[in-house]
């Protein structure tokens, strides 16, 4: 397990890779600011009226290509998106939870 707190997003993990991933991230709250170039219809409103990316009943953001499980609006993402390293504290700590859920349900 990983000992690294969650913010730590000075300590890279090489190992990690999107391309190999299930865009756990991408099933997260993420909050969407005024200068996000996000387009509207992606855009949704939490019970709090924040601007939050739009979510599918399965839990992922509605920009995200089931197929490739890639961003379909990769230039136009939220700041949050942008600001989430792949391999870093917050991606560490996302995925460890996800593999804890499935170890659970099994
Ligand atoms: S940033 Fe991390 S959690 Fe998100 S898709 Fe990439 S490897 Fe997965
Ligand atoms: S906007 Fe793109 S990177 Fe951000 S959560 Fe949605 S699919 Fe993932």
């Amino acid at each position: 397990m990983d000992d690294a707190s969650a913010s730590d997003d000075d300590r890279i993990d090489p190992t990690i890779l999107c391309s190999h991933c299930e865009a756990v991230c991408c099933r997260l709250t993420v909050y969407v600011m005024a200068d996000d170039p996000t387009p509207a219809y992606f855009v949704d409103q939490d019970e709090y009226g924040m601007d939050v990316m739009r979510r599918r009943d399965d839990g992922w953001c509605t920009a995200l290509d089931r197929e490739t499980m890639r961003c379909t609006i990769y230039g136009l993402r939220p700041q949050v998106c942008r600001d989430f390293a792949m391999g870093g504290g917050d991606c560490r700590s996302v995925r460890d939870n996800d593999r804890r859920l499935a170890i659970a349900v099994i």
